[in-house]
C-alpha cells in the first residue's frame, strides 16, 4: 500500500511539541495547523496543473495553475476538525464534507453519528483524520465516501499505526496514506505507542 511518511526536519520539529504531555490546547491546535499544513501541500503534490499564459511586467510567461477540478476535504469528526483549516486556506474552492464517528472508548469501535457530503464522483477527495490507530473508522468512512461516488480518495493522518494500516490496505487496497508518522503499534486500549494521547481531548482541552 502506498502509505508516505512526511520527511521534512519541520514536520519532526512540530510532531515532537504536538507529542509533549505538557502541550497545551492552545499550542495543540497551532501545531495540528502546522503539520496538517505540510500534509496539505504534500497530499496534494500530484494533482493536476495546466499551462496559462500571463505577463510579467517585463514579458509573457507560461507558467501553470492548478487545473479547476474542485477538491473536497472531509473530516472525521470530531478531531479530523484540527485538520481541514489548511485544506481551506490552501485551496479556497474546496468542498467540506463531514462524517462524525465516534470512539467507543471501551470497544474501540466506531460509531456513526452523522454524515453530510457534498457530490464526490470526479473529485480528489481527502480524508482526514490524525489519528489511524485500529483503522476501524478510516475503513468506515471509505466505505461511505466511495458509496457516495468517490474513486480517488487520498487519507491523510498525522499518526499512523502499523495496524491501521493494514485495516485499510484489507478492506481498501491500494488507498493511498499521508501521514507525519508510521509508530510503533497499539496498546490494549487501542492507543497509538508512542502517539500523542487522544486527538480531540487534547485539541479541545476535554
Ligand atoms: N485516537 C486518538 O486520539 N489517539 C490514539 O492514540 C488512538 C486513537
Amino acid at each position: 500500500m502506498p502509505v508516505h511518511v512526511l520527511d521534512h526536519p519541520l514536520a519532526a520539529h512540530i510532531l515532537t511539541h504536538l507529542r509533549d504531555k505538557t502541550t497545551k490546547p492552545a499550542t495543540f491546535r497551532t501545531l495540528s495547523y502546522q503539520l496538517s499544513l505540510l500534509l496539505a501541500i504534500e497530499s496534494t503534490a500530484d494533482i493536476e496543473i495546466e499551462e496559462k499564459i500571463i505577463h510579467t511586467p517585463l514579458e509573457a510567461l507560461t507558467g501553470h495553475v492548478l487545473r479547476h477540478q474542485p477538491l473536497v476535504v472531509v473530516p472525521i469528526l470530531r478531531a479530523g476538525l484540527g485538520m481541514v483549516q489548511p485544506f481551506t486556506d490552501m485551496f479556497p474552492d474546496v468542498a467540506v464534507g463531514y462524517i462524525g464517528l465516534e470512539r467507543d472508548h471501551e470497544t474501540a469501535k466506531a460509531r456513526s453519528y452523522y454524515c453530510k457530503l457534498p457530490p464526490l464522483a470526479g473529485r480528489h477527495v481527502f480524508l482526514v483524520d490524525p489519528m489511524l490507530a485500529t483503522g476501524g473508522s478510516a475503513v468506515q468512512a471509505l466505505t461511505v465516501v466511495k458509496a457516495q461516488g468517490a474513486s480517488d480518495v487520498r487519507l491523510v493522518c498525522i499518526v499512523s499505526a502499523p495496524e491501521g494500516v493494514a485495516e485499510v490496505e484489507k478492506y481498501h487496497p491500494g488507498t493511498v496514506i499521508h501521514t507525519a508518522a508510521l509508530d510503533r503499534g497499539l496498546n490494549a486500549k487501542k492507543y497509538i505507542l508512542p502517539g500523542l494521547g487522544d486527538f480531540g481531548d487534547r485539541l479541545y482541552g476535554t
